[in-house]
């Protein structure tokens, strides 16, 4: 039985493999392993706003026992303003609606606020015993309150829950299509057939979704999975997290290879905000 942990730690391990290459151009670069410095000029193993927001997300879960937006705004708060939920004891990589919409108190709602921003932390909400497409959009919409980002976030986490109750990924992609009426999403179960140019890895959340499909649909490990998504540059670490969410479920934790989960940082911090 997957939990959690599993989806929290490859998703954080993603978010670290690509921080070090983030806005990089494709085949300019190429990940491996584990790597530091480079865009953010951070040490190996350093995650960013995206595992951030999902501890910060799990936190106010841990506390509340279930959606408490109030709450989940107050954490996310914690972590813009004071630096809490991140490894070196500051925010940084915070995305420009994430921002505005923390600052206001209003989550964007104008169709160009569509960034991968509330995508990469919505993972949480699947290992919840109940949770309603409501409640998922509600959580999106505390930063991303357009119709598009929370089809995303409602797709993402139908998948995620399709795999936990032992589904495979076509299976589980086919669950999470139930109900969608937008558009923009209806290709995500061919997406697998889709040539590696075909596939955008920019920080549009409709880009974001299809690209870890894709990834996760590449491959047959998380490690080449993460790889994968890191690999298409752009958005690397947001691409690579949201492939990890998925990817933690379908492989486990224990599949990620020992080297790059030493190196992670502050894992005491992610523990802590594991609410099972
Ligand atoms: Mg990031």
């Amino acid at each position: 039985m997957r939990t959690l942990r599993d989806a929290v730690y490859a998703a954080a391990v993603g978010d670290a493999l690509g921080v070090p290459v983030q806005f990089r151009e494709r085949d300019t670069f190429h990940v491996d392993t584990m790597t530091g410095y480079g865009t953010d000029n951070k040490p190996p193993g350093t995650w960013s706003d995206d595992t951030s927001l999902t501890l910060a997300t799990c936190m106010s879960i841990k506390e509340s026992g279930g959606v408490d937006i109030s709450l989940m705004r107050t954490y996310f708060l914690k972590w813009y303003e004071k630096g809490e939920f991140t490894p070196f004891g500051e925010a940084f990589d915070v995305g420009t609606t994430t921002r505005q919409a923390l600052e206001t108190g209003v989550g964007l709602t104008d169709v160009r606020s569509n960034g991968n921003g509330s995508l990469m932390r919505i993972v949480p909400l699947a290992f919840l015993h109940s949770v309603s497409k409501k409640d998922i959009e509600a959580v999106s919409a505390i930063t991303h309150g357009h119709r598009i980002a929370k089809d995303a976030c409602i797709i993402y986490v139908s998948i995620a829950q399709a795999l936990l109750q032992g589904a495979t990924l076509p299976e589980a992609i086919h669950e999470g299509m139930k109900g969608n009426k937008n558009p923009l999403f209806e290709h995500l179960p061919e997406v697998g057939t889709r040539k590696r140019e075909e596939i955008k890895s920019t920080g549009y959340v409709v880009d974001t979704l299809y690209a870890s499909i894709w990834s996760l649909l590449q491959t047959d490990n998380l490690k080449d999975a993460l790889l994968t998504a890191v690999n298409l540059g752009d958005d690397s670490d947001t691409t690579a997290a949201v492939t990890g969410g998925l990817g933690g479920i379908l492989y486990g934790c224990e599949s990620i290879p020992s080297e790059w989960l030493n190196t992670l940082k502050r894992k005491d911090i992610i523990e802590n905000c594991l609410f099972f």
